[in-house]
Formats: structure tokens, C-alpha cells, sequence
């Protein structure tokens, strides 16, 4: 066995949150590397699906939006995001996509911004975004009449002038697996008294965010990835407790009301992030996620061990790519994108490799399942709930192997 195998072996056997592993569907014979894309299938989920098709809809029928509590899961199953991304309850709600989600809550910053001052009207996005915040931030950028500026995440402090209303930036880089100084960014954004937003897709279940204490003003995120809700899962969207009261969505829905079976003509917006709501939740999927973060009430499953499982796999991983292809790393032909500190890293690491795309079908061949961001991106995904040292070391040999070099 090589030193690296023994090594992985030792970690295994060492890590606290390896019993966790048994919670999910996973092939010991396949190294699954795209967390960051789909979470892996909890086996509390099944089971509970069975029952809220059978029993919930198949034999309650309409009842269940009250007496099996469909009805207030956007705002219980928030709560249990909640206190992953350090905030508050009552302050996080599940519905609808991140991408509509990011739509509400550009719109909804803008109103806020506007309302101190009127001539707050423009909006500030990270240049490298995941597209969907791209495009949408234009859009909501047309709708309110602000100026849409595109710049890297590092310059947005610089950036910051007293007609900012909103900078939306994406916690950790899609592409890169860089992690982006929240802290820093969001106190500069505050006080140019602009509002900062936050798309914490590849940190909320990965990382602390630390949204109270940093002080953020929205953060919108996607629970399949990091929190393995599933294909589709709906996303949250976290509005401050100091914005609750005036916090006015663009997609006011009969679900954001006060009283919604009321069924009044005119608008009343409910108590809280519960506005952020708009029509009826997918209750399928909705349930799915949370069957999905049972795993989170297990005692060792905290977040701050979850953050320490993940640095030591990546820095690991990237040990292990050092050592099995130093030819490549002398040669440049593969080059590791993701920042080396630890401050600055998210739950992969994207390797930049000649012929990606068709490394990654070589490599799923191989059984090292990642995924591939154009041109030339490799990501390895590392969720620290099932993934192992041992597959951090195979995902590094069998890319030594499928390049030639082992
Ligand atoms: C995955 C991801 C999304 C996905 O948005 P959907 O509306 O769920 O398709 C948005 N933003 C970021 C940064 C992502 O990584």
C-alpha cells in the first residue's frame, strides 16, 4: 500500500464524523466528488417520502396542509437552516429557487436602500458569479432603475459610493472554490449604508457564515448541494431581523399575506421572512430536504467540525495531487485554481487540466465521479458528512493515472 493510502487509512479511522457516513446512500466502490452540485441521497429520506405520498397525500388528502403541517414547513424547515448559516430563527424561509430567490432579494434591497435614499440606484455584483445572479441582477437592475457594475468581489469595498443601494456577491466562487472575506466585505457595505446579499450556495452546510454576527443585510442559498435536499430542492432566503418589517418582495404571492385565507383584495405582508413566500411550496420536495437535515441533529455534526473536516480533505487532496503528479504541477499542464489559505478556501478545489471535459467522462470511468466548468475547470467537490480521505487520495491517483503520470 502507498504511503498516501496508509495515510488516508489513518485519517479515516481518526475522524470524528466518519460514522456519519452510514446516514447516506454511497457506493464504497465510487469516489463521489460532486457534492457541490448534488448532495448525495440521506437514507432518512425515503422512507419519510413514502409516507408523505402514502399516508400525508395518498390518505389525509387535504387535511395535511394543516393536520400534518404542510402549511407552515417553509418557515420550520427555514428554522432548521437557520442556526447552519448562524442566524436567528424566524429569520430564514424555504421556497422557490435560488435564482427567483436572488430576484426578491435584490429587488426587495434596492426598495430597502431607496427608502434611507432615494438616490441610492445602483447595484454592485461580483464579476465571476454564477450566472444566474449574473442575469438576474441585471434584470432587477432595469426594473428598479439602478445602474448594474460588474467587478471582481476584492474591489466591491473600494467600489462603494453613496448611491450603492445593493452588492450581491457569491460567498464562495462556483468556479474558483475561492471563499470570499464576508466579514470584511459586508462591514465596508454597511458602512457606505448600502446593503449587502449574499448567494451562499457552496458555503451554507460547508462552512460557518456567521450571518448575525457579521451583520449581513439577505443571503439566498440552494439546499442540494451542501445540505442534500435533493434534485430541485427549494432554497432559502434570509432577510435581517432589522429589515422584517419593511422588507418588500417583488413577488408578493397570496402566501406572502398576513392572512392568507382571508382572501382580501388588498395586500397585507406577513410577520417576518414569511413575506418572502409567494404561492404554494412544493411540498414533495420541500419534505425531501427536510428528511435531508436530520443529520444535522446529530451531536457531531456541527458546523465548526464540518469546516475542519473540510480543510483537512482539501488540504490533503491537493498534498496527494502534489505528490502524484509533479510533472504536471511542474509542467503547468494541471494548475490547483483554489486559494491555499485556509481563510480563503471553500469545500473544493478546482483544478485547472488540459482536456477537461474529457477527463471527466475518463475519469467517472474510472470511478472518480467530478464535474467540469468551461473552458478548462476541474471541480472536486468534498462534502465532509460522507466523503473520505481515502477517496480524496484515489480521486488524486486515478487523475495521475488518467493523465499518464502514476
Ligand atoms: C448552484 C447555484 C445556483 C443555482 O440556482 P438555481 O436557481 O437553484 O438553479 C445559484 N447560485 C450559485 C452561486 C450556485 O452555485
Amino acid at each position: 500500500m502507498s504511503s498516501l493510502r496508509t495515510a488516508a487509512t489513518a485519517k479515516d479511522a481518526a475522524d470524528p464524523l466518519a460514522p456519519l457516513r452510514d446516514r447516506f446512500h454511497v457506493d464504497d466502490g465510487e469516489v463521489y466528488l460532486d457534492g457541490n452540485s448534488l448532495g448525495a441521497l440521506p437514507r432518512s429520506v425515503p422512507d419519510r417520502l413514502a409516507e408523505v405520498v402514502g399516508h400525508e397525500w395518498g390518505r389525509l388528502r387535504i387535511r395535511s396542509w394543516t393536520e400534518s403541517g404542510w402549511w407552515e414547513a417553509p418557515q420550520r424547515v427555514g428554522d432548521r437552516i437557520a442556526p447552519l448559516l448562524g442566524a436567528a430563527p424566524g429569520t430564514t424561509v424555504v421556497a422557490d429557487s435560488t435564482s427567483v430567490n436572488v430576484f426578491k432579494a435584490v429587488v426587495g434591497g434596492v426598495r430597502l436602500a431607496a427608502a434611507r435614499d432615494p438616490r441610492r440606484n445602483e447595484v454592485l455584483v461580483d464579476e465571476s458569479t454564477f450566472p444566474t445572479d449574473g442575469y438576474i441582477a441585471q434584470s432587477a437592475a432595469e426594473l428598479t432603475g439602478c445602474a448594474l457594475r460588474v467587478l471582481p468581489a476584492g474591489e466591491i469595498p473600494d467600489a462603494l459610493t453613496p448611491r450603492t443601494a445593493v452588492a450581491l456577491v457569491n460567498h464562495v466562487d462556483y468556479r474558483s472554490g475561492e471563499l470570499r472575506d464576508l466579514p470584511g466585505i459586508t462591514a465596508a457595505v454597511r458602512a457606505a449604508g448600502a446593503l449587502s446579499l449574499w448567494d451562499l450556495c457552496h458555503s451554507g452546510g460547508a462552512l460557518p457564515v456567521g450571518l448575525a454576527e457579521h451583520g449581513v443585510d439577505l443571503a439566498v442559498g440552494c439546499t442540494y448541494k451542501y445540505l442534500n435536499g435533493g434534485p430541485g430542492a427549494p432554497a432559502y432566503l434570509y432577510v435581517a431581523p432589522e429589515h422584517q418589517a419593511d422588507f418588500r418582495s417583488p413577488l408578493p404571492g397570496w402566501n406572502s399575506h398576513r392572512d392568507p385565507f382571508g382572501m382580501a383584495p388588498e395586500f397585507t405582508p406577513a410577520e417576518g421572512a414569511l413575506r418572502g413566500r409567494v404561492g404554494t411550496p412544493d411540498i414533495l420536495s420541500l419534505l425531501a430536504l427536510d428528511a435531508a437535515l436530520d443529520v444535522w441533529d446529530e451531536p457531531a455534526a456541527e458546523i465548526t467540525a464540518i469546516r475542519e473536516k473540510s480543510l483537512a480533505l482539501t488540504d490533503f487532496f491537493v498534498h496527494c495531487v502534489r505528490e502524484y503528479l509533479p510533472k504536471a504541477l511542474a509542467d503547468g499542464s494541471v494548475r490547483n485554481l483554489t486559494p491555499e489559505r485556509h481563510d480563503r478556501r471553500g469545500s473544493q478545489i478546482a483544478l485547472r487540466c488540459p482536456d477537461a471535459l474529457a477527463l471527466t467522462a475518463e475519469l467517472q470511468r474510472r470511478g472518480v465521479v467530478v464535474d467540469h466548468r468551461p473552458p478548462d475547470v476541474l471541480r472536486f467537490g468534498f462534502t465532509p458528512l460522507y466523503t473520505r480521505f481515502a477517496d480524496a487520495e484515489r480521486a488524486a491517483k486515478t487523475l495521475a493515472e488518467a493523465l499518464g503520470e502514476a
